[in-house]
């Protein structure tokens, strides 16, 4: 990282694998009195009383529903907001989408890049299109990647096309680890609103 950014930043700019970061934060709340985390529960409706909200919850596993009381509820569930979908609040953009793949690979990129070190390293090319992410340069990245879905459509990726992606986007022959490949679809979208009573999305 450039140590001049830091005379227009007091932090330089930190990559951290989200299942990492996630764990990081989890650590820290765990002998916080005020937080209590479960897992594997999912909102299933909500209702306005006053100044209160009643969620009603589920446990996936076993499916009991209890309900609880809060001053607020925050969704953050993602872009396909079970809560945001409650609310019945739409979204607005475009219509479109791209079917993209992402594939976590081991790699040892340094003889790659050589002093070229940077986050994000964009590929074009016929073969594919898209960036690794260098978690780690020597040992943990991931390629996000247009992919033609009409030529190969997702359920037809096995690990042999995702590691001969992979080195499409290295530009070279190599030692590679295909560790997953995932596809997934990129829209650009934004939620009409933001708030509806004492929920927030
Ligand atoms: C392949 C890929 C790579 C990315 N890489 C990066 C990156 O390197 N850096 C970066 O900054 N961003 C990256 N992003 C974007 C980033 O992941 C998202 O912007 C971010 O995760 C959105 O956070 P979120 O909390 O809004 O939603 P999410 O991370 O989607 O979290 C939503 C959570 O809500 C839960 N949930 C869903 N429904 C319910 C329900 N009914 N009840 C309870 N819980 C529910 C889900 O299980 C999930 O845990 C990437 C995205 C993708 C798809």
């Amino acid at each position: 990282m450039d140590k001049e950014v830091l005379d227009s930043t007091p932090e330089v700019i930190h990559n951290i694998p989200q299942p990492a970061f996630e764990d990081f934060i989890a650590r820290q709340l765990e002998h916080d009195s005020n937080v209590e985390i479960r897992k594997g529960v999912a909102f299933v409706s909500s209702e306005q009383e006053g100044d209160y909200v009643i969620s009603h919850v589920e446990d996936r596993s076993t499916k009991a529903r209890w309900s609880c009381r809060s001053k607020h509820v925050i969704a953050c569930d993602g872009a396909r907001s079970r809560v945001r979908e409650f609310l019945n609040i739409e979204c607005e953009g475009d219509d479109g989408y791209e079917t993209m793949m992402t594939i976590h690979f081991k790699a040892d990129l340094r003889p790659v890049v050589r002093d070229r070190v940077g986050m994000l390293h964009w590929i074009m090319d016929p073969a594919c299109s898209g960036f690794i992410i260098a978690y780690d340069l020597g040992c943990n990245q991931v390629l996000i990647s247009n992919f033609d879905s009409k030529k190969h459509p997702a359920e037809t990726w096995d690990e042999e096309l995702a590691r001969s992606t992979v080195l499409a986007a290295i530009g070279r022959d190599m030692p590679v680890e295909v560790l997953s490949y995932r596809p997934w679809l990129l829209s650009r979208k934004v939620s009409k609103e933001y708030r509806h009573g004492n929920i927030f999305l």
